[in-house]
């Protein structure tokens, strides 16, 4: 055992979210799985953590997770919150199956998954294995790829009977944050008139996410310049590298800028601006190229949440800025993508719209052009075996290979660079569903090969090859259930 780093019986929680008013939150115990054997635990979590990883081995480790080993200092509680879901607004949501159980280093952990909470509203609490996995997986794969989200430190599976349209069993995710506190969070006690704890909230949120403006005389207008410019740059990161949330109402939207609540989420398979991946979002509300748009939407909320708190002519002109500054991140990543030293809006913009008609119009797979263009030197052969037809795909390499005349750097500079911005590898449906499928028979190889791979997306993995292909016909493109 490392005597520098915690294990279960020494570390200390603390509670910070507890000091709010008492309408912010419901005390509540978890509810264990029957059951419960560790799947998977991530080292790299608990490094942050500073939890000696020689625990994962241990009983109290699996009760740990299950919520059925407090540690010290655990004071166990579900947040409140409300949002707008599917542009319509509910006063009252809040974590009907996630229970907080404390904090460390400055990392809230949270137990997805462990049982009914006063927020349950007709919910039973749980989670099944599959969306589990899902969210599990994915949390590293979007770390992987450098975007800010959530994380895990561990996955337990159980012989919990849980009803999902068919008996499916019970899992528990333990995610971490450095903050769950979510637009919905604020809308919450705005729509109540409650301005006294909007108050508390906002100064705690700012404490928690942007400690550096503790002590503005504008702190509240400040904080909502930070988030907007965070929420610009998430949804620039999404749209970067083909991921489509799925459920994107306030509810699940970070004050602290990060992917949340992991769902019926998809990355692109071919490139489809159009590609809707929840099944119940019949009008493509959240659809893949709409994101940009309702994260902006969904900021018009926030606004609306925080006007009693801040003049409002002030905070709209902040959210004027959101177009700018989602596309002056996206045009740099895409510059990235392409391996463009420089870019400008003027220059470059009709290059990447002509890129992504091109992909649409051949019903390419995203990520495997990306990763393609990044060993291109001249010839065109591996880039045209990707497409059916070849002249959409010859007229757009004549504007790249003139455009990247304007390039200073070696053409290897150029190649080494993209390979660190394209990654080789991402975490498709079809792939989870393998993974699921394995599981669901008690064998979670696939959920350990995928976790290799999310960890280091942009690596080659020579014995993973098959997962860096077309996703096979029959699964593309497909569309996911909420249920989970
Ligand atoms: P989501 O869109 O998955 O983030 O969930 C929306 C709301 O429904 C949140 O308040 C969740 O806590 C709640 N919820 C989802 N699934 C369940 C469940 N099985 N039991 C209780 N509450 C749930
Ligand atoms: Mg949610």
């Amino acid at each position: 055992m490392n005597l520098n780093k915690l294990n279960l019986n020494t570390l200390k929680l603390t509670n910070p979210y507890l000091s709010l008013p008492t309408e912010c939150y419901d005390r509540v115990l978890p509810s264990p799985l029957v059951d419960a054997h560790l799947i998977h635990a991530n080292a790299s979590v608990a490094k942050m953590l500073e939890i000696d990883e020689s625990e994962f081995e241990t009983q109290t480790f699996v009760d740990f997770v299950n919520g059925a080993y407090q540690p010290m200092g655990s004071d166990t509680f579900a947040m409140c919150y409300a949002g707008h879901q599917f542009g319509y607004f509910v006063p009252r949501l809040g974590d009907g199956r996630a229970i907080n159980i404390g904090t460390l280093n400055g990392l809230h952990l949270q137990l997805k998954g462990a049982g009914e909470t006063k927020y349950s509203r007709s919910g039973d609490g749980r989670a099944v294995l599959r969306s589990s996995i899902r969210e599990y997986l994915m949390s590293e794969a979007m770390h992987g790829l450098g975007i800010e989200t959530t994380r895990a430190l561990a996955l337990i599976g159980s012989n919990h009977k849980v009803y999902r349209q068919t008996w499916e069993t019970g899992a528990i995710v333990l995610r971490v944050s450095p903050s769950w506190v979510r637009f919905g969070t604020f809308e919450y006690f705005a729509h109540k008139k409650r301005y006294s704890e909007l108050e508390a909230l906002a100064d705690y949120a700012i404490a928690e996410s942007y400690p550096h403006l503790m002590d503005e005389p504008h702190k509240y207008l400040l904080f909502f310049t930070e988030v907007v410019g965070k929420t610009a740059r998430l949804m620039a990161d999404w749209q970067s590298v083909g991921f489509a949330h799925g459920v994107m109402n306030t509810d699940n939207m970070s004050i602290h800028g990060l992917t949340i609540d992991y769902g019926p989420y998809a990355f692109l398979d071919a490139y489809d601006f159009g590609y809707i991946c929840n099944h119940t979002d019949q009008g493509g509300r959240y659809s893949f190229g709409n994101q940009p748009n309702v994260g902006e939407w969904n900021l018009q909320a926030l606004m609306v949440a925080l006007s009693p708190l801040v003049n409002s002519d002030k905070l709209e002109k902040v959210l004027a800025q959101y177009p700018q500054l989602y596309t002056q991140r996206y045009l740099y990543l895409m510059g990235k993508k392409l391996g463009l030293e420089q870019v400008t809006q003027e220059k470059d913009l009709d290059l990447f719209t002509h890129l992504l008609g091109m992909l649409q119009g051949l019903t390419i797979d995203y990520t495997l052009f990306f990763r393609t263009l990044s060993h291109y030197e001249g010839d065109r052969k591996d880039l045209l075996n990707i497409g059916l037809y070849h002249k959409p795909m010859n007229d757009w390499l004549d504007s790249y290979d003139e455009r990247l005349k304007a390039n200073t750097i070696s053409t290897e500079e150029r190649l080494v660079s993209m390979r660190k911005h394209n990654p080789k590898y991402v975490l498709k449906n079809y792939m989870l569903q393998e993974a699921i499928d394995l599981a669901e028979k008690g064998d979670f190889s696939i959920v350990n090969d995928l976790f290799t791979i999310a960890q280091n997306p942009y690596a080659e993995h020579k014995a993973f090859e098959r997962w860096a292909g077309v996703t096979p016909n029959a699964f593309k493109n497909q569309k996911l259930s909420c249920s989970s």
